[in-house]
């Protein structure tokens, strides 16, 4: 963690915290002090600012920032962060922040590859919901509630723990994603392919909205929970819990990694994989993961989770991916939860305990972009993207397989609308550890995303909210007209994004909850 010293350099190079560094007392509390006694008058005094403990505050606030992008010097910073206790409080504090002219950012797991829960364009305020983490779970009815602030680390380890390992919940991999980012997006993982989307598993929530009131399914109205469920996060309300449907995992899975090197070996078993891997039954999943060794060697892993047992796995491998060869000793059984553990990317030896905790090992800078795919690339065009690959070991692609219960829904069964169709969805992915190399690598990045667009979908190119890309357009402040927000919006949203522009300008017609991508007010639908 930083020291204050530390704090102290970044704040001096850092204009927004240096003029406040350098502004009388007065001036401070001028600006400050409305908010603060309006949070004080209802009750929330669980806040830090920088000026009443630097280090406190500057740890904070980095605690949950994931991408380093968004923790250099130059990112602007709140003024105040407020870790409310309860439901109320959260409307407490969006009653005053508006009250004042605040803007508010929430945040959840503070995963946002664009840094949007942590940063802003104009003076604001971080609600952070890491104190509403709790998770109840209803094993006789196969459900949960889980506060708006819970991790997905938090809200497997207990439902795994409650159900004695009978249930999971169908999300993604990385403990340490906020389930209110994540959800928000839609929230893809390893159970995708059998039950669907976290977003699709939703039964109930409830939303603080742009008022301060606190809604729920029914109150909120049908619309407004539509687009609660993929149609992205900081743009409704405060999702302050989520009822989940809970999947019936049912008895132990199979898990298996098998890695192979060389270009012939990688372009072979990958071109195979793209007509495989969306085609298993739901109950498998098999996604592949390509990057260069620092030798610049390409190589592939391929990661299996299948609901069953070693030897359907191994059958069913051989039957449809005989080229793999899977052998029955790499492939382990095991309860839903351990599986959870060994792909969450936590250190060897880490225990169930250590999902819950919400600080991510390993930070890095990075930048990130999506595709989906469907028709499979021919090997010219596979060959090209290797080529990326090869010359930078340090991007990664992730290659997730749809198909399944992903095909089953309508494209506008909720605001996540990218289903049947996508043979796989791409993730495009550089890190990287000093800031002074941003440039190096955003390039690669791009350079890498314009070569692929002939080989991925078209009209819109799709790509994934959850991973989230400024690149594709963004608006200062979030004041983006329709047609400008359009843009990105056809890209994350397909044919909902008029729908969610309706929504959005009926529930929050003051753009409150804005960000420089989120969904726009179109005052003409005002009422
Ligand atoms: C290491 C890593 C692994 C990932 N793995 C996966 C994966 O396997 N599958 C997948 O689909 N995605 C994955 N993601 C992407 C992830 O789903 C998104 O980044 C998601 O938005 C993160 O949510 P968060 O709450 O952690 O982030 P935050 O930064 O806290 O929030 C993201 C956005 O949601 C808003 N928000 C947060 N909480 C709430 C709330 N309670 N109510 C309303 N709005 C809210 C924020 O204001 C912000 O705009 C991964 C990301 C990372 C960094």
């Amino acid at each position: 963690m930083a020291t204050l010293t530390t704090f102290v350099i970044v704040a001096l190079l850092n204009p927004l915290l240096y003029s406040l560094l350098n502004a009388s007392p007065s001036m401070a509390s001028t600006l400050e002090s409305g908010l603060l006694d309006c949070l004080e008058d209802n009750s929330v005094i669980n806040y830090t600012t920088f000026t009443s403990s630097p280090q406190i505050y500057y740890n904070l606030l980095n605690f949950s920032i994931q991408n380093l992008r968004f923790a250099e010097p130059s990112t602007p910073m709140p003024y105040v962060i407020v870790l409310p206790s309860s439901n109320i409080q959260v409307q407490s504090v969006v009653v005053c922040s508006r009250r004042h002219g605040w803007l508010i950012r929430t945040r959840c797991g503070g995963h946002s590859y664009e840094g949007f829960s942590s940063t802003g364009d104009s003076p604001f305020v971080i609600i952070d919901l890491m104190r509403l983490n709790k998770v109840d779970v209803d094993v006789a009815e196969g459900t949960a509630w889980i506060g708006g602030g819970a991790t997905l680390g938090e809200t497997y380890y207990h439902i795994a723990k409650a159900s004695k390992d009978r249930y999971g919940f169908s999300a993604g991999s990385c403990p340490t994603v906020g389930s209110g980012g994540h959800i928000s997006g839609g929230g893809f993982g390893l159970l995708s392919r059998k039950f669907g989307l976290a977003a699709d598993n939703i039964l109930d929530a409830l939303v603080v909205n742009a008022d301060g009131l606190l809604l729920d399914k029914t109150t909120m109205g049908k619309d407004m929970f539509w687009a609660i469920r993929g149609g992205g996060g900081g743009s409704w309300g405060i999702v302050v819990a989520w009822k989940l449907r809970l999947a019936d995992i049912n008895g132990k899975v199979t898990v298996f990694q098998a890695k192979r090197e060389g270009n012939e070996t990688v372009m072979n078993l990958v071109r195979e994989w793209q007509v495989v891997a969306h085609n298993l039954p739901k109950e498998f999943y098999l996604s592949a993961t390509l990057a260069a060794n620092s030798s610049h060697v390409i190589g592939v892993s391929f990661l299996g989770m299948y609901l069953g047992g070693v030897d359907d796995t191994v059958r069913i491998m051989r039957d449809q991916f005989r080229s793999l060869a899977i052998r029955k000793s790499i492939c382990k059984e095991m309860p839903w939860i351990d599986s959870v553990l060994r792909f969450s990317g936590l250190p060897d030896g880490s225990t169930k305990e250590d999902l819950l905790n919400r600080f991510l090992v390993g930070k890095s800078f990075f930048k990130a972009k999506s595709d989906y795919v469907k028709v499979p690339l021919n090997a010219s065009s596979l060959e090209g993207a290797i080529k990326y690959l090869e010359e930078e070991p340090s991007g990664t692609i992730i290659l997730d397989p749809y198909g399944g219960k992903m095909d089953e829904f309508e494209e506008d069964h909720i605001a996540f609308p990218h289903r049947k169709g996508n043979l796989y969805g791409i993730q495009y992915i550089v890190n990287w550890q000093r800031q002074e190399d941003d440039y190096k690598y955003m390039n690669w990045i791009k350079r890498f995303y314009d070569y692929m667009e002939p080989y991925v979908s078209k009209s819109p190119r799709e790509a994934y909210v959850n991973y989230l890309d400024m690149d594709l357009g963004a608006a200062r402040n979030g004041t983006a007209s329709v047609e400008t927000a359009r843009k990105w919006g056809k890209r994350y949203f397909k044919n909902n994004f008029d729908r969610l522009v309706t929504v959005k300008s009926h529930v929050d017609p003051h753009n409150v909850f804005r960000n420089p991508q989120g969904i726009p007010v179109d005052p003409k639908q005002v009422r």
